[in-house]
């Protein structure tokens, strides 16, 4: 997979796409994650990327020539850097709070994907045209309005990333992960088996296989149940459990 951040602040991605399992991903090849600054495709003299709005009023608003240029840049780059021909169109992404709340669903239906293409704005807006002319998302990561789309960007690429094949290694695993399997995840405990009194649940140390899945199915249902019964309805659920957790 490749995926390009289109920011005014590249230097913010240094540290996430190089350290830990995103840095690690690339080393192996599973992944190449690059930050483009799209201030380079201004073309007036002061390499500005934003304007005062139309109709007035306060804020700025980025412009869309450089964005357009920008993404229309990495496209040809891709093209030149691949020797075969891509045959998927790239997912054109814009990180903005008006936009999808991104979800684990999500980020499993990004991970099909060849090649994501992430706009990260600043100051007010973007000019209309871009989210009309060019992306093919709108990603939000929740209601609330931070200064810059680097952060949310951070968060959906790491969580699209770690769902990569090979990227996470046997010490983590993405299948039972909260969300993944449609409930929060269960509790975990590791040594000692005792400390200062409180204890790890027998059924963990019994080695018992099956008994522990089916202790661990349980937590998940409870804790599902105690903290996110939202997501109950659309969760997975045999008749059985559903008959115990109505009652
Ligand atoms: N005036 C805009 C509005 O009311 O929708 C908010 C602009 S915000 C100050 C600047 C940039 O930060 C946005 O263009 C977007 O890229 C990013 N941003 C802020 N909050 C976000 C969120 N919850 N999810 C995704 N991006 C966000």
């Amino acid at each position: 997979m490749r995926v390009d951040v289109l920011t005014l602040f590249p230097e913010m991605f240094d540290g996430v796409f190089g350290t830990s399992i995103l840095g690690k991903a690339q080393t192996k090849g599973l992944v190449s994650l690059n930050a483009v600054n799209f201030r380079n495709y201004a073309t007036n003299k002061h390499n500005t990327v934003d304007d005062t709005p139309y109709g007035g009023g306060g804020g700025m608003v980025l412009k869309p020539d450089p964005i357009f240029a920008a993404v229309e840049d990495v496209l040809e780059k891709r093209n030149e850097e691949t020797t075969t021909v891509p045959t998927k169109a790239p997912r054109i992404i814009l990180m903005c709070p008006q936009g999808e709340t991104f979800t684990q669903k999500k980020a499993e239906e990004l991970v099909q994907e060849d090649h994501l293409i992430f706009i990260c704005g600043h100051y007010e807006g973007y000019d209309e045209r871009i989210r009309e002319f060019l992306v093919t998302d709108e990603l939000s990561i929740g209601d609330y309005v931070l200064t810059g789309g680097e952060l949310p960007a951070m968060v959906a690429i790491d969580s699209v990333v770690r769902l990569i094949p090979g990227v996470l290694g046997n010490e983590t695993s993405a299948v039972t992960d909260s969300f993944s399997t449609g409930l929060l995840e269960y509790p975990h405990y590791t040594r000692p088996p005792e400390f200062r009194g409180m204890k790890v649940p027998d059924v963990l140390l019994s080695g018992h296989h099956l008994n522990i899945d089916a202790w661990r199915r349980e937590q998940s249902l409870i804790r599902t149940l105690e903290r996110r019964p939202d997501m109950l309805e659309a969760a997975e659920l045999t008749d059985k459990e559903r008959i115990w957790l109505d009652k």
